[in-house]
């Protein structure tokens, strides 16, 4: 198939390109399918590494609602500027060849939310690799505003996990930690420790955290948090006697299961806050009395404003986030079995797939 320039367009005249197509519940496969054709406001990403998010876990398995086959996953990327669309101006982030990733949540501009700097809560936003083609593809097009220049001594790699740092900075952000606070996260996948490094950044000292996983536990305990084995016994009873009984000030979910939401819950002290995070189950019991008597305050914290992605790759750029271990690089071609390895329980924090395979 040819793609058609657009009028006035950069574009460069591609043909196809390698995808890694979700075609049903647990079947992922290589297709080649036509390049993207930038639109007057777009540009044309050459993919370099593309984060496997954990979730598009549920998608994989078939059970999301906003991700229908066949479909492309894929919203964590770096990459470069391949062509933009007869509207852009090719300066700044969008210059060819320019080094970017993308905030991969297209939101109106134009509503209360928007306006107001809560893009996440746009009625009318689009996410990457869901309700638009992602980016486990050699290419993908985004809008021109949604691209962000990396930043000098920025890995390209590193880049592409500025989505799940800014969902961590929206999340503490919306706890109303302070540094005096104790806090308990549970699950220490890319976003728990991201949540683990922000917490420590905003000057909290007492840091626990709650992972079935040996090898991830592990690399939330080289930040200096203190272990919690949720197979010894329940979270909330090694916490509360941890703590003379008192309980943590702020407790964040980053799983989303009935165990690991109510386990957070029964860890918080009287007028702790619980913010919830994860999104493996819709509905979940909990002890709702408690939360009642001890006036816990309970807040969903859902992705990241553009401030919050702002920041996020200001803070990776500066060092002061990043997974030092626990990140592997794959081929793009090697995608589905990787989808499937962490369905299984792999203890990779982040999986990047890389178009073209790992030199
Ligand atoms: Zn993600
Ligand atoms: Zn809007």
């Amino acid at each position: 198939m040819t793609i058609t320039e657009q009028p006035g367009s950069t574009e460069s005249s591609l043909a196809n390109m390698d995808a890694l197509v979700y075609d049903a519940p647990r079947v992922m496969t290589m297709h080649r399918i036509p390049v993207p054709v930038c639109g007057p406001r777009d540009v044309l990403v050459r993919v370099a590494y593309s984060g496997i998010c954990g979730s598009e876990l549920s998608g994989y398995l078939g059970q999301s609602s906003i991700r229908r086959p066949p479909l492309v996953f894929g919203h964590e990327v770096s990459g470069y500027i391949e062509a933009v669309g007869s509207d852009v101006d090719p300066v700044g982030a969008c210059a060819i060849g320019t080094a970017v990733t993308v905030n991969p949540l297209v939101s109106c501009g134009d509503c209360a939310y928007c306006v107001t700097g809560r893009q996440q809560l746009c009625a009318k936003r689009l996410l990457l690799g869901a309700s638009l083609p992602g980016c486990n593809a050699e290419f993908v097009r985004v809008p021109a505003s949604a691209v962000l220049a990396v930043p000098v001594g920025l890995d390209i790699a590193d880049a592409s996990m500025v989505e799940p740092a800014a969902f961590a900075m929206r999340a503490v952000e919306l706890s109303g930690v302070k540094p005096t606070s104790s806090a308990l996260v549970i699950g220490a996948g890319a976003i728990g420790l991201f949540l683990l490094q922000v917490l420590g950044e905003w000057g909290v000292k007492t840091r626990y955290v709650a992972e079935k996983n040996p090898a991830r536990l592990k690399m939330a305990t080289d930040l200096g948090c203190i272990p919690v084995d949720p197979a010894d016994s329940s979270v909330s009873a090694v916490l509360r006697g941890d703590t003379g009984g008192e309980g943590v000030d702020v407790a964040f979910d980053a799983v989303g299961s009935g165990s690991t939401r109510r386990e957070c819950l029964m860890s918080l002290t009287v007028g702790g806050t619980l913010v919830l995070v994860g999104l493996h189950s819709d509905e979940t019991e909990l002890p709702l009395n408690t939360v009642v008597r001890s006036e816990i305050k309970i807040t969903g914290a859902f992705a990241y404003s553009v401030a919050n992605f702002r920041n996020g790759l200001d803070w990776l750029a500066s060092g002061r986030l990043g997974l030092r271990s626990g990140v592997v690089v794959a081929p793009l071609s090697s995608g589905a079995d990787w989808y499937q390895r962490l369905v299984d329980g792999d203890p990779a924090a982040k999986v990047l797939l890389r178009p073209g395979g790992v030199s």
